[in-house]
């Protein structure tokens, strides 16, 4: 399979990551990531594209949280597992109470989590057991005050939820013509008309949700 050559590919890098981590980034490694950034860019279109094509349409500045390249993946790993210490992530992910597996979110009504009130559908704070924004439960996995995520974690929690589409598969499903039309990026894929329909798509929903 493809993917696991290139995870393999992968992880070797990762090697290399870890052992520059602590260094400063220098000029021209700044400069390259532009380019990447750029080039990244030119992949919106296979996005919208390939979702259009699964009945999806995505506001265009979601694009990239739907699916990435394996370029993509390697670039924005790298840079978290870069930018973020063990221990950051931690309290980060402890902090983010309400996506804990033993959250009181949802069992008590969000907006009066310190006082008790009388409702017919939720409950008062004090009666639901779980992690609130003061204190998780012994059995969450955040109970301590202090923990790490360490770079192995991170890596394994990405590859099994991010989707990974490498570009013969755009190729693929969206056939070669498409397909180069978007790559060659020379004005000859409608940028502009995949904005629009992303705009419209959001600007329904949003209407739909009034
Ligand atoms: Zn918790």
């Amino acid at each position: 399979m493809k993917i696991d050559r290139y995870l393999d590919k992968f992880n070797k890098k990762l090697g290399k990551i870890e052992k520059d981590r602590k260094e400063e980034l220098g000029k021209a490694e700044k400069i390259n990531e532009v380019d990447l950034l750029v080039k990244f860019d030119g992949y919106k279109p296979l996005k919208f594209e390939r979702l259009k094509k699964h009945g999806q349409i995505i506001w265009d500045h979601a694009l990239d949280a739907y699916e990435m390249t394996p370029d993509e993946f390697e670039y924005y790993l790298a840079r978290y597992l870069y930018e973020t210490t063990p221990e950051e992530r931690y309290d980060k992910a402890k902090s983010e109470w309400f996506v804990h597996e033993h959250t009181t979110y949802g069992k008590v009504g969000i907006a009066h989590l310190n006082i008790d009130i009388n409702h017919d559908v939720v409950i008062p704070i004090s009666k639901a057991y779980g992690c609130t924004g003061d204190k998780c439960v012994p059995e969450c996995k955040y109970y301590n005050r202090t923990g790490m995520i360490e770079d192995d974690k991170v890596i394994q929690e990405w590859m099994e939820k991010k989707t990974i589409v490498d570009l013969d598969q755009y190729k693929e499903e969206l056939g070669e013509e498409l397909f180069d039309k978007i790559i060659r990026d020379d004005d000859s894929y409608d940028r502009e008309r995949m904005r629009q329909e992303c705009i419209d798509h959001y600007c329904k929903l949003l209407y739909e949700k009034w």
